[in-house]
């Protein structure tokens, strides 16, 4: 049997390798602020040219990626996860644990915020609370996020959001290519325009608007969640130095054709990993989610290149990539 695309079921030379690589086929979102980067830069057929997320490995209701080629083709993730555990190394939870997205932003994002797991599950209809953290692929000049706020007590935070003293209130932090930032649940966060990040996250989409700029949607402003907003927020905010790993860190602490820990939190772990000719690496974990964000090569023969993800299941074993390529992988964190 042959899927074609992939090839992902030849048989692996060495026996070592019994299980697939599942390759998933993204999600495209369309949003006032997408651009166009995800078909021009990335090779994908978009639905418009304000696509601002692809959801390249994802269970959620609103984007359950299928799978591409092999013996699960077309099977969604959520699926596999419900009847094919043993993937996923028979990980605990009812639904799969992360989500990986590309975000491309033309224009600003909304200033937001997340609840915990505790929130949510109290307020959200059950739902988990969401911690996420961003790699950023790519900058324009200037290129700024927004990471927390100066107020000093929460009656000062809520007086602040009350009259609308954003410019005072919100912290711009500049970015750079390769730069790492950790998002935990109560921080106050945006991505600006000009920024494509990828994405590692909790399975959720639970986020509680604080400002829109004031602008219009469909005629409309598109409504704020300011009192669950003031709940969650964290005051004071944690400085930004802590939770943005800078890329000449990373690079200097980085060894080539290794998965290098960026962070490891209590929802998921992620790596970077960057292959110049050989790597040669052990799949250990309950499963290994891999997305190529440049270059082009093989693994375990099958060839891949930028803008492919694909999860490497439980017990997949030895893994040898090819080529120039620059990955980000993330798994869970098993308590
Ligand atoms: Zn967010």
């Amino acid at each position: 049997m042959n899927c074609g695309k992939h090839a992902c079921c030849m048989e692996d030379d060495s026996g070592s390798n019994s299980r697939e690589i599942l390759f998933m086929q993204p999600v495209f979102k369309q949003s006032v602020w997408g651009g166009s980067r995800l078909s021009e830069e990335w090779g994908y057929e978009t639905p418009s040219s304000h696509t601002g997320e692809c959801w390249a490995v994802s269970a959620h209701p609103h984007g359950d990626c299928i799978v591409d080629g092999g013996l699960f083709n077309k099977k969604h993730l959520s699926e596999l996860w419900k009847n094919a555990p043993e993937l996923f190394g028979n990980a605990h939870g009812d639904r799969f644990p992360l989500l990986v997205k590309i975000i491309d932003a033309e224009s600003d994002l909304s200033i937001q915020v997340h609840p915990d797991d505790k929130y949510a599950a109290e307020n959200e209809d059950g739902s988990l609370g969401k911690t996420e953290c961003w790699y950023v692929l790519d900058v324009s000049e200037g290129a700024e996020l927004i990471i927390g706020h100066n107020a000093g007590s929460r009656a000062e935070l809520a007086d602040m959001i009350k009259n609308g003293q954003w410019e005072k209130l919100l912290r711009h932090v500049p970015v750079g290519k390769g730069d790492f930032i950790q998002i935990n649940p109560g921080t106050v966060h945006a991505i600006k325009g000009g920024i494509e990040v990828l994405e590692t996250q909790q399975n959720s989409d639970i986020t509680y608007r604080v400002y829109d700029y004031g602008r219009l949607s469909d005629g409309a402003p598109r409504s704020l969640q300011l009192e669950k907003s003031l709940d969650v927020i964290t005051v004071p905010a944690v400085n930004a130095d802590e939770i943005v790993l800078r890329a000449e860190k990373i690079a200097k602490s980085s060894e080539k054709n290794k998965l290098n820990l960026l962070i490891s939190c209590d929802y998921y772990r992620v790596w970077r990993l960057e292959t110049d000719g050989y790597a040669e690496l052990e799949q250990v974990y309950p499963f290994l989610i891999m997305s190529v964000i440049d270059g082009e090569g093989f693994i375990n023969d099958i060839s891949i290149k930028k803008g492919d993800h694909f999860i490497l299941p439980n017990g997949f074993g030895n893994v040898r990539l090819k080529g120039r390529m620059k990955i980000i992988a993330s798994s869970i964190n098993e308590k």
